[in-house]
């Protein structure tokens, strides 16, 4: 199996409602983001998938929460603004917009870094 990683960055606001700690007090994090597809073939060039399009896609998706009070937004209405969550729903953003021609079993693992010892991944198959 093949495996493509890129990765970003993008930076917002939150707080952790329901949790009684740090977070949940308003604060921030330059959080990194990495996005893995995994898949068994190659197009005529031998790519699984063009870094180019998967970049585009993932800068796309984060322009969506960069520079944001996460909380406010519409996606985490009812849902804390977890490294998890955010995990998921990111895989979720970048699998409905990949091209057509990706076979729709192309496996999709995001990881959220809220700093550079804890972060969380979401496997999306
Ligand atoms: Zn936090």
């Amino acid at each position: 199996m093949y495996e493509l990683v890129i990765k970003s960055s993008f930076s917002a606001a939150h707080h952790l409602r329901n949790y009684h700690g740090k977070c949940e007090k308003l604060h921030g994090h330059n959080y990194d983001v990495e996005v893995y597809v995994q898949g068994n073939k190659l197009d005529k060039t031998g790519m699984l998938i063009d870094f180019t399009i998967l970049k585009s896609i993932l800068e796309k998706t984060l322009s969506g929460y960069d520079h944001k009070y996460l909380n406010e937004l519409k996606d985490f209405r009812g849902k804390n603004p977890t490294a998890e969550n955010i995990a998921y729903l990111i895989s979720q953003k970048v699998r409905k917009k990949l091209p057509e021609q990706i076979p729709m079993d192309i496996g999709i693992k995001v990881c959220i870094w809220e700093s550079s010892r804890t972060g969380a991944c979401y496997y999306a198959v």
